[in-house]
């Protein structure tokens, strides 16, 4: 028996390797499980639970702030990196580590690909943390460019153009029909450090072909990041399909039940990339979390972990019945006189249609689901007019009028006067969002309530 004395250096070196093979060995067991039993279980099992955490079969909420080393060898090996720790809860927590591990299973589920997940405090941190590395300065490619899809969120939208572009001096060149692989192609060049889309996009439900536009990425050098948070891991996953990077704005509905902001950035291993060292592109979310995400600090809370841990063991379930139901729904308005659009990849009329059946399949079921966003647009007297669009969106009753989407709650979000209030009517234009556009997420009540408030508020039009 080693006495704390004798463990020294050499000793945390070693226990390092065995904590590495055995977390190897619980990747490669729930490799073999179904999404379901992935969500509500992750890497978390009875030995973790009686080794570090008094048998509690939930994962617990960690809200210390720092952890204790035996010795001072151990926190040597354990501040270089060169054993599994998590130090500081602005670097790391055990409450995030399972959170972090259960979601990369599910963003990589039913491929071999080896994911890591790093959480942050929002969506659009995440954002920030996964393209921050890409545009540092390089002499060799000396005037850095983004290709992105126009149709992203508000938020997205300010982030490249306030401040990347007019803070940073760092063009964004704007793919207008993301659908359009031509379009992404004329744009890229070898000043490009990434391409960026959304899918589906929100609030306009745009997508693109992620496997034909990560080969255009690739055959630049440069990485495809996706903004999957719409779709979730449930009906597509990128990864699989040749993206890079991942992000997700979890604050969605991977925690349906809304009682956390809270965001993803999900990496394969061996990215492609011009820039960054070789560290950068092996594991990219691991090397975020230690370096730049680490000096940089939007660290989530472990509350927050916890609580998204809990809603996204239910995730798949709450997507069949919010897809259901938005399908349904969009039928239904499709043939309503007082509409004039609706916008929704499950509609034979949607222009991608095709592209959307190929995508958007429910998981372990392989039936075609779209989620549960839709976009609708009110008939007007005039164009650009939204008074009636105001008069049905003023007279909702069980609809949530909020800024807000893939809630266990239905909410509606009128996108000009909201989300995309501040990009102005160029940036509106540039992302489909029209006066009388009315945002519809559906959540989980019955679809047959959901569908008389709507119509009961048509009525009021
Ligand atoms: C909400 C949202 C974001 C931003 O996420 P936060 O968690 O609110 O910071 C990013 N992308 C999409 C598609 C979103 O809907």
């Amino acid at each position: 028996m080693k006495t704390n004395e004798d463990k020294d250096f050499n000793y945390w070196i070693e226990k390092g390797k065995e904590m590495v093979a055995e977390r190897r060995q619980r990747i490669a067991r729930a490799k073999k499980w179904k999404f379901d039993t992935v969500a509500t279980h992750g890497l978390y099992d009875l030995n973790q639970a009686l080794t570090w955490n008094n048998g509690s079969i939930m994962e617990p909420a960690y809200l210390t702030p720092a952890q204790a080393y035996l010795n001072s060898a151990e926190m040597e090996v354990a501040l270089s990196y060169q054993m599994p720790n998590w130090c500081y809860s602005r670097i790391a927590n055990p409450s995030s580590f399972f959170l972090e591990e259960a979601s990369a299973l599910l963003e990589t589920y039913g491929s071999d690909i080896q994911g890591t997940c790093l959480a942050t405090a929002s969506g659009i941190s995440a954002i920030r943390t996964a393209t921050d590395p890409f545009l540092v300065k390089d002499g060799n490619f000396p005037k850095p460019n983004i290709v992105s899809s126009a149709k992203v969120y508000g938020g997205t939208f300010q982030q490249f153009r306030v401040r990347r572009h007019i803070e940073q001096g760092i063009e964004v060149r704007w793919v207008k029909e993301p659908e359009n692989l031509g379009e992404w192609a004329s744009m890229i060049d070898e000043n490009t450090r990434f391409v960026y889309g959304e899918f589906p996009s929100n609030p306009s439900v745009a997508i693109f072909d992620i496997s034909e536009v990560a080969k255009l990425a690739h055959e630049n050098g440069i990485p495809l990041i996706v903004d999957s948070t719409c779709a979730s891991p449930v009906l597509t996953r990128p990864l699989t399909l040749g993206a890079d990077i991942v992000v997700h704005s979890a604050s969605k509905v991977i925690s349906g039940s809304g009682t956390s902001i809270i965001g993803f950035v999900i990496s394969k291993m061996n990215i492609t990339s011009k820039i960054g060292t070789d560290e950068m592109k092996e594991d990219f979310a691991a090397w975020a979390k230690f370096w730049p995400f680490r000096d940089n600090g939007p660290a989530l809370h472990s509350m927050a972990a916890i609580l998204t841990l809990n809603d996204m063991r239910t995730l798949r379930m709450r997507m069949e019945q919010m897809s259901n139901s938005t399908l349904a729904l969009a039928r239904y308005l499709e043939k309503h006189p007082k509409i004039d659009r609706v916008h929704y990849p499950g509609l034979e009329s949607y222009p991608a249609y095709n592209l959307a059946k190929k995508y958007m399949k429910l998981v372990d079921s392989g039936e075609n689901m779209f989620g549960f966003m839709l976009a609708v647009e009110i008939k007007e007297d005039t164009p650009g007019a939204s008074t009636n669009t105001r008069k049905f969106y003023d007279a909702l009753q069980l609809a949530w009028r909020a800024a807000d989407l893939g809630r266990v709650k239905t909410v509606a979000t009128l996108n000009a006067i909201s989300t995309h209030q501040q990009q102005g009517e160029e940036g509106r234009a540039l992302a489909a969002v029209k006066p009388n556009t009315c945002r519809i997420a559906c959540g989980v009540e019955h679809v047959d309530d959901i569908i008389d408030d709507i119509e009961q508020a048509l009525r009021k039009v």
